[in-house]
């Protein structure tokens, strides 16, 4: 791989032993492109803490990818965070993504000990010391609960200076938000990559709903021409795999530092997008 450039595909650990059974198969297919790394997302509260584990150790031990596991620390207490730490270390598991979580609804007030992501940095270094590397998330448009971009960009980088090695970013569809976080950030001392998180398009209505949960704007013309695709899938498809190539092209033109798929457990809108780029294998 890129020594420079670094890419990587997220997944999320599944209910059903179907549902686990391809995403293995899926993890498989992308291994074969020789990714930096796998990672596979928490429920914050604890919700997938076994799903997140199982399924961490055997796309780490049975695929042979590194895998990195998502910790967030909204409802987990200190010493539930720790003993996944430890399970985690001593399974030689090396990278973790350090996150503070959302509890779903009805999960009810946060309960756990740390109340935000850059406690949590601080704590996995107490911990464990220069053991993991450890990924942050990064918001180039702002996340959706901060008052200001401002503050939410200092809030950045207090978890790069608690100690995170490097961040990943939600996603978006217009590139100038990332070189604009990027270069406030650098402004601010921040010196570590922080890559572009990228979500293939494959599903408008899925897609508008959860993009406006999670504050990622899709830009007027692009949410007007999905529209107009209305149940066309296979146009939604081609026209998403067009602008995220071209986004993405842009992206690594300017100097990104890698690139890191939401796959959604799906590898073809994914491996579509890397083929585009001519990406090493
Ligand atoms: P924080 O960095 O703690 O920020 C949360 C909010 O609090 C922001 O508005 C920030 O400005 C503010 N804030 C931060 N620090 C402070 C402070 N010290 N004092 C006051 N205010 C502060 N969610 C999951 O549940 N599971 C996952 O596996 C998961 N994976 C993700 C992976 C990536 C790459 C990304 C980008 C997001 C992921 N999320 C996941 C979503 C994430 O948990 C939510 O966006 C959550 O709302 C914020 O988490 P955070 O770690 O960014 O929080």
């Amino acid at each position: 791989m890129s020594q420079e450039r670094r890419y990587s595909f997220e997944f999320f650990p599944t209910k059903t032993d179907a549902g686990h059974e391809k995403l293995l198969n899926v993890a498989r297919q992308l291994a074969g492109y020789n990714p930096d790394f796998f990672s596979c997302t928490y429920g914050a509260g604890g919700s997938t803490r076994d799903r997140t584990l199982n399924t961490v150790l055997q796309l780490d031990g049975e695929v042979k990818v590194p895998t990195a596991p998502h910790l967030s620390c909204v409802g987990d207490s200190k010493a539930e965070l720790r003993e996944l730490l430890n399970t985690y270390q001593s399974n030689g598991i090396q990278r973790i993504v350090a996150l503070r979580g959302d509890l779903p609804s009805g999960m009810g007030m946060a309960s756990g000990e740390l109340r935000f992501a850059n406690e949590l940095v601080e704590f996995i270094r107490a911990e464990t010391g220069d053991h993991f590397h450890i990924e942050v998330a990064a918001y180039p448009e702002a996340h959706p609960q901060a008052r200001s971009f401002e503050t939410d960009l200092n809030n950045f980088v207090r978890k790069m200076q608690a100690g995170a090695d490097s961040a990943i970013t939600q996603y978006f569809f217009n590139a100038d938000c990332y070189f604009h976080f990027v270069e406030c950030a650098e402004k601010l001392g921040v010196t570590q990559p922080i890559v572009p998180g990228i979500m293939p398009i494959t599903n408008y209505s899925k897609l508008a709903r959860f993009s406006d949960a999670c504050g990622a704007e899709i830009p007027r013309w692009i949410r007007k021409q999905l529209e107009a695709y209305g149940d066309d899938i296979d146009s939604i498809q081609a026209f998403g795999e067009e602008v995220i190539t071209a986004m993405c092209e842009r992206l690594l033109q300017g100097g990104a530092p890698g690139l890191h798929f939401y796959t959604l457990n799906q590898a073809e809108p994914s491996l579509a997008i890397w083929h585009n780029l001519k990406l090493p294998r």
